[in-house]
């Protein structure tokens, strides 16, 4: 029978195996830095944001668990593209998603892929694994010099 977690699971190693929009980005305009103290996630996200306010490019470096990296490869993917205005509203359904009630299901119409992540709600101690990387990408978007942290 088809298991929508294997599914799920597949694409999270997937990600963490083969990371898209990894590494330093050449003509970043904005960038931050993110630490995860409970499970020693960190990472560095590198921004280019034209002057209409759209994400023409978006990059991450860093080192972590799974589900942090993971989550730093599906919101690039989900935010390259995108007017900066979509941020806010995307990081709190995700936000939601990750901290619903188990019985609720993801709003995949708004979080396409980054469903795959509504898992992550079962494991508490991940939940900011998986939040490290829209907390880090706030600060790069607001231009923050400090270190985003989840505590
Ligand atoms: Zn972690």
């Amino acid at each position: 029978m088809f298991d929508l977690r294997d599914l799920y699971q597949q694409v999270i190693v997937d990600h963490n195996r083969s990371p898209r929009n990894f590494g330093r980005l050449a003509g970043a305009n904005r960038e931050a830095e993110g630490y995860n103290p409970l499970c020693g996630d960190r990472l560095h996200i590198y921004l280019n944001v034209d002057e209409a306010g759209i994400i023409r490019d978006v990059s991450f470096e860093g080192e972590g668990c799974a589900i942090s990296m993971a989550s730093a490869s599906l919101m690039t993917e989900a935010i390259k593209g995108k007017p900066l205005a979509d941020f806010p509203p995307l990081f709190e359904a995700f936000q939601h998603m990750v901290t619903a009630d188990l019985a609720e299901a993801p709003d995949e119409a708004h979080l396409g892929k980054l469903a795959v992540l509504a898992g992550v709600r079962e494991f508490p101690s991940r939940i900011k694994c998986a939040t490290l990387c829209w907390h880090t990408l706030k600060s790069a978007v607001k231009g923050d010099h400090e270190v985003a942290k989840t505590e």
